[in-house]
């Protein structure tokens, strides 16, 4: 594939494509810094500013306790109703609430008992590493019964599909898999992962953090049982927004929460003694929610609503498949690779670009050259394609500043370099 390498070109896709004016609904203080890591921490919505002012000024700082019969209390449904919009949920069906971890957490435990006798667990090296963390930390917690059974991708790109299959049997208690992966960026087909793993009596929980906001997903056509996301990447929420969790509405009265609390109590102002549950997902919360980074998801997600997932997954495809092309020309002949698949049916929106100084190269764009992408050990500089504001000239700067990078020997001075947070 070629595409032409000037800069004029990037400009006329930018000025052929209606969702490009969204970009003015984000905060943009340093018009010059290209920003690639809107799937590790999505842009500040301008209205979520605003928001944020009211949440603390006057919803809390006037309203004070009133406030929680003024919306405050209802939030995790309400927001949640709203996001499962972009994942083809009913509004019912998706309550925030917690962490992604702590929600895979409480939603792991939840299948397990209710897949009595059964002690498999499946999962794949491309997951990410905290849901790993989790799923061990429940088998210990559990007392050595479950099995977790690992599939091992060939390359490091593509997910082990035929091996996961081979590994779904009658003894199998829960598959779980991020729905795209965090390093490479590929795409699981969700519906036929599902179909495969409820062949055998299986549970699917799939971690949407990667794709929620970036791609279409519908959780109800796929016959998904569960998922959980995370509402700070694609969905602009904000530093540590609490995420979200899904559960089919069959099966949200047979699941127990772990971590019962009095937020998932039936009438918790009876302050009963002993538990019991409330109907359906609220049981699923624990304490009282962080009222203000709660709020403050929904601008981005009334943005993602606006611009309609299937524009903005047409827009990332278009622009994944430039930079792959600038990759290929600008790129390849300085050392880089494609360490994301070359499908875009098979992978989500963030592209990574391997190079054996990648986190010289990396160190040098964050501190030298205006670029803010992130870096995944080994080699990985990730890219992160966020539709509804990132434009084709970003694309084409980052690129250029990438070849420079390299051109001018940029790593050579954060060879000892190791950052905290990459
Ligand atoms: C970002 C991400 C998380 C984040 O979990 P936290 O509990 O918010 O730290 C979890 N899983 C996946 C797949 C992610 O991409």
């Amino acid at each position: 594939m070629t595409v032409p390498l000037d800069a004029a070109y990037a400009d006329q896709l930018d000025a052929a494509d209606d969702l490009a004016g969204l970009r003015q609904a984000f905060v943009n203080d340093e018009p010059d810094l290209i920003y690639l890591d809107g799937n590790s921490l999505g842009r500040l919505p301008r209205a979520t500013a605003d928001l944020a002012a009211d949440l603390v000024r006057r919803q809390w700082g006037t309203r004070l306790i009133r406030g929680w019969n003024e919306g405050w209390f209802d939030l995790p449904e309400r927001i949640g109703a709203k996001i499962a919009r972009l994942i083809g949920a009913e509004p019912d069906e998706v309550i925030v609430a917690d962490s992604t971890s702590v929600n895979l957490f409480k939603l792991v435990i939840a299948a397990l008992r209710a897949r009595p006798g059964r002690e498999r667990i499946i999962s794949d090296d491309l997951n990410f590493p905290s849901d790993l963390y989790i799923l061990q930390g429940v088998a210990d917690l559990l007392g050595g019964r479950y099995e977790i059974a690992m599939a091992y991708s060939s390359d490091g790109i593509h997910g082990p599909v035929e091996t996961i299959l081979g590994l779904l049997d009658r003894n199998t208690a829960l598959l779980t898999l991020s729905h795209v992966t965090f390093k490479s960026g590929f795409l699981y087909d969700m519906q036929a992962l599902t179909a495969a793993a409820h062949a055998v009596g299986a549970l699917v929980l799939w971690d949407l953090s990667h794709s929620v906001g970036a791609v279409p997903i519908n959780l109800t056509e796929s016959g998904a049982d569960l998922a959980i996301g995370c509402c700070y990447k694609y969905l602009n929420g904000g530093p540590g927004a609490p995420a979200f969790l899904y559960i089919r509405r069959d099966l949200q009265e047979q699941l127990v929460n772990p971590i019962a609390g009095w937020m998932g109590q039936r009438n918790l102002f009876n302050f009963d003694l002993d538990y019991e549950p409330a109907p359906g997902l609220r049981r699923f919360l624990t304490g009282t929610p962080p009222v203000v980074s709660l709020a403050l998801i929904e601008p981005g997600v009334d943005l993602l609503l606006a611009a309609g997932i299937e524009r903005l997954r047409a827009k990332s495809i278009a622009q994944t498949e430039y930079l792959i092309g600038l990759w290929q020309q600008r790129l390849a002949p300085l050392g880089y690779t494609l360490n994301s698949p070359r499908d875009p049916s098979r992978r989500g929106s963030h592209i990574s670009l391997g190079h054996p100084e990648g986190l010289g190269i990396d160190l040098a764009l964050i501190n030298e050259l205006g670029v803010l992408p992130d870096f995944r050990a080994p080699d990985n500089i990730r890219l992160g394609i966020a539709p509804i504001y990132t434009s084709f000239r970003d694309i084409h700067t980052a690129i250029e500043r990438m070849a420079q990078a390299v051109i001018e020997q940029r790593y050579l001075k954060y060879r000892d370099h190791r950052p905290a947070v990459t």
